[in-house]
């Protein structure tokens, strides 16, 4: 059994990427963006893009300000040393080693995530290889579970399609609401405590 697990307000209590455009970016852009995602005229990767061409802060500045307010799960530490997950993620390799240095789990997870470069007129998203997914269209993280039985937990947009592959779901806010609706069984995410 394979643990894959969503980084952003998975293994985070807030989207740390929710938390970054709220302080460094333009909320207007931001609101419209994520409508736009709702409804289906934007992509996943497109919104991102978007989103982050509007955050001109430092990087150092802006890692500093999540390391300060990102808290992660109760459990998470003990659980990444027990079971070595693998962490996907639509965010940036440089937002979230800091924070799981700062948890001690860095060399307990195996991180697949995007990267960003920090320019000053705009953040430009470095998207890395994803296949495009034969079931949702985008490249997805369907694409990244690993073959045999793979236990996925995760809260958002980006989990939708991967969670529908894997054999058993932890899920809390909108990919709870989505396996609601396709009346797919999952296990509501509370803590990694059950996880463990
Ligand atoms: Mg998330
Ligand atoms: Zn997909």
């Amino acid at each position: 059994m394979r643990l894959v697990l969503d980084w952003d307000g998975t293994v985070t209590e807030r989207d740390t990427l929710d938390l970054v455009l709220r302080e460094f970016g333009d909320d207007e852009i931001y609101d419209r963006a994520e409508a736009e995602l709702d409804a289906g005229r934007m992509t996943l990767n497109e919104v991102i893009a978007a989103e982050f061409a509007t955050v001109t802060a430092p990087l150092d500045e802006v890692v500093a300000y999540v390391v300060e307010h990102a808290c992660v799960r109760r459990g998470f530490a003990e659980l990444a040393r027990a079971k070595h997950p693998l962490v996907v993620s639509s965010g940036f390799h440089e937002l979230i080693e800091p924070v799981l240095e700062r948890e001690g789990a860095l060399d307990e997870v195996e991180l697949r995530a995007n990267r960003v470069d920090a320019r000053p007129d705009g953040w430009r998203v470095l998207f890395r290889e994803l296949e495009t997914c034969a079931e949702c269209g985008e490249p997805c993280k369907r694409g990244d579970l690993p073959p045999g039985e793979v236990v996925y937990a995760g809260d958002g947009h980006s989990d939708y399609c991967a969670a529908l592959a894997a054999d058993r779901v932890f899920a809390t806010g909108s990919l709870a609401r989505y396996l609601d609706e396709r009346g797919v069984n999952y296990e509501p995410l509370t803590d990694f405590r059950a996880l463990v």
